[in-house]
């Protein structure tokens, strides 16, 4: 592929690698309306013709948190606080949409943000969505049984709080 960016979490223990063939400045990024990502104001890439691989340099920090409908797990580094990525894991396939301002020429990505609200779809709804447009993914080093949190609000608020 004709570009390779590379990121990590603030201190390093997860990396993150992505590989797409279109510039940088011709991505279309998302800016999921989910509660989540708009506490972190996040702007979110996923293209299925795109390759991600995560590697856990410390696996020991990589976190796991899920909320809303729990289809996804959000990843964030229990070291620095910082949201890398969501991973949706089908059988032995592994999807994922990439936190974009983790990657160190951020600022490359200038393209236009669009709006994304998921709020109304169902689970299966929502798993195909992401099979068919979320980024195939290969985890490198990732522990076997991450640590986990779940939103302890999530039964009330499940239909409200999508993620991307
Ligand atoms: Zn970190």
């Amino acid at each position: 592929m004709r570009f390779t960016h590379k990121g990590q979490c603030h201190c390093g223990s997860i990396a993150v690698e992505l590989r797409t063939d279109r510039a940088p400045a011709e991505q279309l990024l998302g800016a999921c309306q989910c509660s989540f990502c708009r506490k972190h104001n996040a702007r979110a890439f996923s293209d299925p013709k795109a390759r991600v691989a995560l590697t856990a340099a410390a696996p020991e920090h990589v976190h796991h948190y899920r909320f809303g409908l729990a289809t996804a797990d959000v990843i964030l580094c229990r070291n620095c606080g910082v949201y890398v990525a969501m991973l949706l894991t089908d059988d032995d396939r592994i999807f994922s949409v990439v936190n974009v301002d983790i990657l160190d020429d951020r600022r490359a990505f200038t393209g236009e943000l669009e709006s994304r609200d998921f709020d109304d779809e169902t689970t299966a709804g929502r798993i195909a969505r992401r099979k068919a447009r979320w980024t195939p993914t290969e985890l490198i080093d990732w522990p076997a049984s991450a640590t986990r949190d779940r939103d302890s609000r999530t039964d009330k608020n499940a239909a409200r709080q999508g993620g991307p």
